[in-house]
């Protein structure tokens, strides 16, 4: 098999879709509206998932006591401060549930981000059993001069899973959140995390084929780590065993064969995750910025002379 033309890389990444779509480097802008999420505010549970901690993703500008503005504003200047590239800018709406209010409220909080002066579009982060059609109508409206995107946490494709993360969800439910978004042509991206317990290295390579015959635009991929003070933390330290966690190239050799079964069609953001070491329990190499773990994942792309897609099976 050939390997498709990435642009000289060797899989369909994020920095390349965005040159596509707006023809040149666009900086994402996280925002704390103050949301919350009906995994923790006692609707679905009061306990979240077990490995949820959000205080771990945000940046310092980044505060609900702030306007939407003044956020977006600080964000832009701190961007502009540490890489000056950039000249256009994606809202992005990333702790908790970024869609758990009536949609009056949500209109008003979009729109606040879409006002604010080289601001291009919005990104929402939500969980999939917060979606609806009138609220994908509304955003399907703002698409008419603004981009969109819906990133939903799906995790994992396995209801066994879910259920022992409490997620307070199903795979279907996320399946449907997915389908409908692309009915509505609103870009959809996914975010899914390995080494959660209970599955094995087949049961996530297996998940690229099903991932990959979802309609989605972009993924996101997170090695799992342990938070302080989550659920997930308490377990861990009763039952070390249960869990493993990946070292560094274990994991750049796991996530190259995951990549290998993935459509090519799918643009990928992450590759890992990013969080300071002092908010994990236990971390081999997350000292590594994220840009030098993707080196490396890169390098080793070319040392093994693969590419996103090369076992991908389209009629699986
Ligand atoms: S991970 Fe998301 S859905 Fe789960 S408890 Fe945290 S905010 Fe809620």
């Amino acid at each position: 098999m050939t390997q498709p033309i990435f642009n000289g890389r060797r899989f369909n990444s994020y920095s390349n879709y965005f040159s596509k779509q707006f023809g040149g480097r666009v900086q994402k802008i996280s925002i704390d509206a103050g949301f919350s999420c009906p995994n923790r505010d006692g609707t679905l549970s009061t306990g979240g998932c077990s490995f949820c901690s959000n205080d771990a993703f945000n940046p310092s500008y980044c505060r609900p006591e702030k306007s939407i503005r003044q956020q977006i504003e600080e964000g832009i200047e701190f961007h502009q401060r540490r890489y000056r590239r950039a000249t256009q800018y994606l809202a992005y709406f990333q702790p908790y549930s970024n869609t758990y209010k009536p949609l009056p409220d949500l209109k008003s909080i979009y729109q606040q981000a879409i006002e604010v002066p080289d601001v291009i579009g919005i990104v929402i982060g939500t969980r999939p059993d917060l979606i609806d059609e009138s609220l994908l109508n509304y955003l399907n409206e703002i698409q008419q001069t603004h981009y969109v995107m819906l990133e939903y946490g799906v995790e994992s494709v396995y209801d066994e899973t879910l259920k022992r993360v409490n997620r307070g969800h199903d795979f279907a439910t996320a399946e449907r959140a997915i389908q409908l978004t692309a009915e509505h042509n609103i870009p959809c991206g996914a975010h899914f995390i390995f080494g959660l317990p209970g599955e094995t290295k087949e049961m996530m390579l297996d998940a690229a084929n099903i991932i990959s015959h979802l309609p989605l635009t972009t993924v996101k991929f997170h090695q799992l780590q342990i938070f302080k003070g989550t659920k997930m933390a308490e377990e861990y330290q009763e039952q070390p065993t249960a869990f493993h966690l990946f070292d560094l190239d274990e994991y750049i050799d796991f996530v190259i064969d995951f990549v290998e079964r993935l459509s090519p069609d799918i643009v990928i953001e992450r590759f890992a995750g990013e969080v300071p070491p002092r908010y994990l329990v236990s971390e081999p190499w997350m000292k590594l910025r994220y840009d030098q773990v993707l080196q490396r994942i890169e390098s080793r792309m070319k040392e093994r002379d693969t590419w996103q897609g090369r076992l991908y099976n389209q009629f699986f």
